[in-house]
């Protein structure tokens, strides 16, 4: 049984209840971000648990239960392949730990094709790394061998947790933890 919920006059249903909440899946990984309102829903129904909990706290006559910033859903959900998702730079960036794969800098990033398009090289996960301005200049239409470069790792497919960093430029503290590539 649940219990009806409502809402306390300190908590605003305009600005608390939009709040994006992270979600992770059964196996701690990030599915997506949903609103807080959508999350509690999800906690009611018995279909999450909190993670870690945000900053407000709605009441009924019988229960408390304070806001989300982070839920786990107790149940498995696959993923679309990130293969298939379609490149962003954000998610490229978002993906490389927002650093030059080449020399580590964090400024002037751009987007290299480790074998450049002059020679056949696809736009492709797999090809295509966050580089910043200085290595992309060094580098020119070269493969990183012929200039004696080497990125740092083999680029992959993002992880969904990279999409949840490309499409929110401010990350809540809290969700942190379970974006591995996440910078503060
Ligand atoms: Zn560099």
């Amino acid at each position: 049984m649940h219990h009806q919920l409502e809402c306390p006059k300190t908590l605003h249903w305009g600005v608390g209840l939009v709040r994006p909440v992270l979600v992770l899946n059964s196996t701690y990984e990030p599915v997506n971000v949903c609103s807080t309102n959508r999350a509690i829903v999800l906690l009611l129904k018995g279909k999450a648990e909190t993670v870690e909990a945000g900053a407000h706290l709605i009441r009924s006559e019988r229960a408390a239960l304070a806001t989300p910033s982070v839920i786990r859903l107790n149940y498995y959900v696959r993923l679309p392949r990130a293969e298939g998702r379609r490149l962003s730079r954000r998610a490229i960036l978002a993906r490389d730990g927002f650093r030059c794969q080449y020399c580590g800098s964090t400024h002037h990033l751009t987007i290299d094709h480790i074998v450049p398009r002059s020679r056949g090289g696809l736009t492709s996960w797999d090809n295509v790394i966050t580089c910043c301005a200085a290595c992309n200049v060094r580098k020119g239409a070269c493969l990183p061998s012929e200039v004696g470069m080497k990125p740092s790792r083999r680029p992959r497919p993002p992880a969904p947790g990279d999409f949840v960093l490309a499409s929110h430029k401010v990350v809540p503290e809290a969700w942190l933890p379970y974006l591995p590539y996440a910078v503060a």
